[in-house]
């Protein structure tokens, strides 16, 4: 199956206007047509940088977006908001957003449906702790972040998804899950796609590995049979690592 692979970087609450702006020129001579390249600015610079993008294969998305569609929900940005910038794609769950911020696996089934439902893209995010996968139940947590999170979807929905696997304890720690640890659970995921939706599915939705992926590991890890590219933190700040990442996922 030939997935197009993806490497998106999250810049968290990194980057002023300014620092963006430069970073996006920087960006836009990145030249690979094999790789789907995505970055996600915070809110602040969204709408700028979608003009800076304007007229070259780079996709700004944002980092986060809330369940209700308007409202009395002083300081959150809705759907209707992002797409009124230019916005396609959000990344829902990520584990920061789990861990700070409360976010339940309910709460993130509500916005996977909300974004979903108004046209949005999602980079849904799961992963385990590291004290769950020392008492080998980082299946079962995967299985119950995937299952609430996107299972209320339909057969069309899910197209709309991409998964990104991202182990806690790999996160912005240096550590990175090792080659046979991430191929066996993104194949683990695609199965649990395979059985809830249909075949065609599990081999098209594309699965992101994350987890201190860097110049030196994103090959290797990218050439893993159920990898579709990556989601990346710190790297994804400065664009000499990020290029070579990159690259790395061309071809
Ligand atoms: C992330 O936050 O999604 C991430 C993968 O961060 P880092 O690459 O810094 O580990």
């Amino acid at each position: 199956m030939d997935r197009k692979k993806i490497v998106a970087g999250n810049w968290k609450m990194n980057m002023t206007m300014e620092q963006s702006n430069s970073l996006i020129a920087e960006l836009k001579s990145i030249s690979t047509n094999d790789v789907e390249i995505k970055i996600a600015p915070s809110f602040t610079n969204l709408h700028h940088a979608v003009s800076l993008v304007d007229s070259c294969e780079i996709e700004v998305i944002a980092q986060n977006v809330h369940f209700e569609e308007r409202g009395a929900y002083t300081g959150e940005v809705s759907t209707e908001m992002l797409i009124s910038v230019g916005i396609n794609s959000v990344i829902i769950g990520h584990s920061e957003r789990r861990k700070y911020f409360n976010e339940s696996d309910n709460i993130l089934s509500k916005k996977v449906k909300t974004a979903i439902e108004n046209n949005l893209n999602v980079i849904f995010c799961i992963g385990e702790e590291l004290s769950e996968r020392e008492n080998n139940n980082h299946f079962n947590v995967i299985k119950d972040q995937i299952s609430i999170g996107l299972f209320g979807l339909d057969n069309q929905q899910i197209n709309n998804v991409v998964i990104a696997y991202e182990p806690v304890w790999a996160i912005g720690t240096g550590k990175t899950a090792n080659l046979a640890q991430i191929q066996e659970m993104h194949n683990f995921i695609r199965n649990l796609v395979r059985d809830k939706f249909d075949n065609n599915i599990s081999e098209n939705i594309r699965i992101l590995y994350g987890g201190s992926v860097k110049p030196s590991n994103a090959q290797e890890i990218f050439s893993l049979k159920d990898v579709d590219g990556g989601l990346i933190g710190g790297a994804s700040l400065n664009f000499t690592d990020f290029k070579t990442i990159v690259l790395s996922a061309n071809g």
